[in-house]
C-alpha cells in the first residue's frame, strides 16, 4: 500500500496495522505511539489514588458503522440530552441524523479510528455491577468519576506530562461535552492536519446507498447516505472537531 493510501485508511479508520492492545486491558486497542505515554498518566493517576481505565480506544470504521446504522434504524436507541430515548418516527431524516451525531460520529469521521484518543473512567470509584454510562454526570458534580476529573484538569496543566488534551470539552452546540474523551496531541495533531471535508466526502460517497445491499456488501451501506451527503459541509463544521 502506498504511503498516501495507508494514511487514507487510517485517517478513515479502516486500516488497523499501526494499533496494538493496551497492556491490562481487555479489547483495547491503541495507537503503538501512544501506549508509552498513556501507561506515564495511568501510573501518576495511581499515585494520585485513581485507577484510570480506558474503556474504548481505537474504533474500526466498520464497527462505527454498525452502531450508526443501527441507531439510524432503530435497533439501538438515539438519546436527548437527558439521557432519555427519542422517538425516531417523530423525526425528520436530517433531524434524526443530528440527533444522532449529538452523541455518536459518523463512520469515518470518529477520532477513535486514529487510535490516539481514549475514554476513560476511574475502576476504584466504580461499584460493583456498575454499567459504565459515558454521562456527563458520571463526570461532574457529585458523579462517581468527578474527583478524577478535578485531578486530570490540574494534571494536563502540567509542562512535564503528557501531552493529552480534551478536545470536546465545551458544547459548541454539535457534539455533546465529553469529559472523558483524551487525544494524544503530538500524534492526533498529525491526522488533524491531514483530515478534510473532501477526503469524507468522497469515502462516504464511495458507501452503497441502502435498497443495494447484497450478502456481499452488507458491511458497506451507510443509512441516511443521501441526507449526510447533501448537508456534510454543516455536519462537517458543526461536528467533526478538526
Ligand atoms: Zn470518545
Amino acid at each position: 500500500m502506498s504511503t498516501l493510501s495507508l494514511l487514507r485508511s487510517q485517517l478513515l479508520g479502516y486500516a488497523d496495522g499501526h494499533v496494538t492492545p493496551l497492556p491490562g486491558h481487555t479489547g483495547v486497542h491503541v495507537h503503538r505511539e501512544i501506549v508509552q505515554p498513556l501507561q506515564q498518566l495511568i501510573n501518576d493517576a495511581k499515585q494520585a489514588g485513581f485507577q484510570l481505565q480506558v474503556a474504548s480506544g481505537f474504533r474500526h470504521f466498520d464497527r462505527q458503522l454498525l452502531i450508526w446504522n443501527d441507531k439510524c434504524s432503530g435497533k439501538r436507541a438515539i438519546l436527548d440530552d437527558s439521557g432519555d430515548v427519542i422517538d425516531i418516527n417523530s423525526l425528520s431524516a436530517i433531524e434524526k441524523v443530528y440527533a444522532i451525531l449529538r452523541w455518536s460520529a459518523l463512520p469515518g469521521a470518529s477520532r477513535h479510528h486514529w487510535g490516539t484518543d481514549i475514554d476513560i473512567y476511574d475502576a476504584a470509584a466504580m461499584p460493583r455491577d456498575y454499567q459504565l454510562q459515558l454521562h456527563p454526570d458520571e463526570y461532574m458534580g457529585d458523579g462517581l468519576f468527578a474527583p478524577m476529573m478535578e485531578w486530570l484538569d490540574s494534571y494536563l496543566q502540567q509542562e512535564s506530562v503528557p501531552r493529552f488534551f480534551r478536545p470536546y470539552l465545551q458544547d459548541k452546540g454539535g457534539v455533546s461535552p465529553e469529559l472523558w474523551h483524551l487525544s494524544y496531541r503530538p500524534i492526533a495533531d498529525r491526522y488533524e492536519q491531514q483530515y478534510s471535508l473532501a477526503l469524507l466526502q468522497d469515502y462516504l460517497s464511495s458507501l452503497l446507498p441502502m435498497g443495494k445491499v447484497t450478502a456481499q456488501s452488507s458491511k458497506v451501506h451507510l443509512e441516511e447516505q443521501s441526507v449526510i451527503l447533501e448537508h456534510l459541509s454543516t455536519i462537517y463544521q458543526r461536528f467533526i472537531y478538526l
